[in-house]
């Protein structure tokens, strides 16, 4: 999955997936996006219910971790697809895309939550180290960040509008995409609290999908306002 992710970081930087603004027709049959969305990202919820029903989720560090994780996903599949305000429908080739790497990537979390994770490593005091501490802070605070960016952004188009305008207010004062970079901290802050191989795997591959994905929507803006101010960066404030 590390060396994958490399692949996909470097390939995305020339083939921008074709959903949203980057759409064209390249991709096969659409759908509504909010089904789409919907489709997408339900098995974060489903797989992650078997594996914590069929594995061992007994002890406290493990439900505190359930809980995280569906602090997360229950937003996004059963809130965050019905509250978009966009027409573009998305391609199911997409759609199937990332439909595998949710499987995939739950069952990571997943199993190495409820089966593979030994008792010990997960005692109650966990709660008390300051790994756990540190990630859970950051998992709070990216998950702040990007659920205020992602409704900054829902709230440019009023009821019934498909275009786009240039985001303000919030951290669009220092980046084109903070709804990204606090998805990345959320995963970075969980592989820090699970202090696990598995959480790194995600944090990895969020960075390789997104960063490349923030620097095709910030060249995007640049090239479709020419008042795109000139101080914001791609997704790193001041540096990328
Ligand atoms: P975008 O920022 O591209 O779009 C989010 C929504 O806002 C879309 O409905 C889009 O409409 C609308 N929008 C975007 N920019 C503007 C603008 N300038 N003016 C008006 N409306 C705008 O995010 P994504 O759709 O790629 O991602 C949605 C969420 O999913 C994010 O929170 C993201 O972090 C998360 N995500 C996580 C991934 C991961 O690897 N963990 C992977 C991909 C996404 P339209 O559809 O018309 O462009």
């Amino acid at each position: 999955m590390l060396g994958l992710a490399a692949i996909i970081f470097t390939v995305l930087f020339f083939i921008t997936a074709g959903y949203g603004r980057h759409s064209n027709g390249g991709w096969g049959p659409k759908i509504n996006p909010r089904w789409g969305w919907f489709i997408m990202e339900c098995p974060t919820v489903i797989a992650f219910g078997i594996l914590f029903i069929v594995g061992d989720w007994k002890g406290v560090m493990r439900i505190a971790f359930s809980l995280i994780w569906l602090i997360h996903y229950a937003h996004r599949v059963f809130i965050y697809p019905f509250l978009i305000r966009s027409n573009q429908k998305m391609p199911f080739s997409i759609i199937l895309m990332g439909f595998i790497f949710n499987l995939v990537n739950t069952y990571l979390q997943g199993r190495w939550l409820f089966t593979l994770s030994t008792e010990s490593q997960y005692a109650p005091n966990w709660f008390l180290d300051p790994r756990f501490i540190i990630g859970l802070i950051l998992f709070l605070f990216g998950f702040f960040l990007n659920k205020q960016s992602d409704f900054l952004l829902r709230n440019l188009r009023k009821p019934g509008e498909t275009d786009y305008k240039v985001p303000r207010g919030g951290a669009y004062r220092w980046v084109s995409c903070p709804n990204y970079l606090g998805e990345i901290i959320e995963w970075i802050g969980w592989a820090m609290a699970t202090w696990s191989l598995a959480g790194l795997v995600f944090a990895v591959w969020t960075i390789a999908n997104l960063v490349p994905r923030a620097w095709a929507h910030h060249k995007w803006y640049h090239e479709h306002f020419e008042d795109y101010p000139k101080n914001r960066r791609a997704i790193i404030p001041f540096l990328l």
